[in-house]
């Protein structure tokens, strides 16, 4: 980071653990020469280090302690209707292949007393999914970590996911598409379920 630059407005600074970025970027090096490259080409020169970079900004989840951001903005609230929060994209990774699994998380709850901020759903989200998982733990953890936060009447969480690491290598299939999902709670009910499954069904125009 250049600190002698002087920051007007916003800037996005990016923190990497410095020590693990030169360990990762040692054996990225190796993996070159194992998968029959020749590192030291211009092309692949700065590689290493870009992909160390790569996979710890795509592993930050581990970081990120989910029940902490929802506590964080945790309001009394009487509000009593279900809040929903639809097509959050996922970038994850398949811990089995460590190969993408792209898609969108759909997360309602109902509010027993207190609600949290809408952004903060999309951040439990994302530090549940920057991390290898498989996709059905992400939609539990997703389910649970508001569940035990705000202790709502019930928690919603479906997931639409492409795994990469079915269309690029085994069985190959292109446009195959996972869905999981977890109920808590009112969402038991199968009106409720209902609800929620055409809510987050319809698009906006
Ligand atoms: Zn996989």
């Amino acid at each position: 980071m250049n600190k002698s630059k002087e920051i007007i407005g916003y800037e996005k600074i990016e923190n990497f653990n410095p020590e693990n970025l030169k360990k990762l970027q040692y054996h990225y090096k190796e993996i070159l020469s194992l998968i029959g490259e020749d590192p030291n080409r211009e092309g692949l020169l700065e590689t290493p280090y870009r992909v160390a970079k790569s996979i710890q900004f795509l592993t930050q989840g581990y970081d990120h302690n989910p029940e902490e951001i929802l506590l964080s903005a945790k309001f009394k609230e009487d509000y009593r209707q279900m809040v929903i929060v639809k097509d959050i994209e996922i970038f994850s990774m398949c811990e089995h292949h460590m190969i993408p699994f792209i898609g969108k998380a759909h997360v309602a709850y109902i509010p027993n007393g207190y609600i949290t901020g809408l952004s903060k759903i999309a951040r439990v989200v994302e530090a549940f999914s920057r991390r290898l998982q498989v996709q059905e733990r992400l939609t539990t953890q997703i389910k649970d970590a508001i569940q035990n936060t705000l202790n709502p009447l019930g928690v919603a969480v479906v997931i639409e996911a492409r795994h990469l690491c079915m269309a690029m290598r085994g069985v190959q299939k292109q446009h195959s598409v996972t869905t999981t999902s977890d109920f808590t709670g009112a969402f038991e009910r199968a009106e409720t379920r209902a609800e929620f499954i055409s809510l987050i069904s319809t698009k906006l125009s």
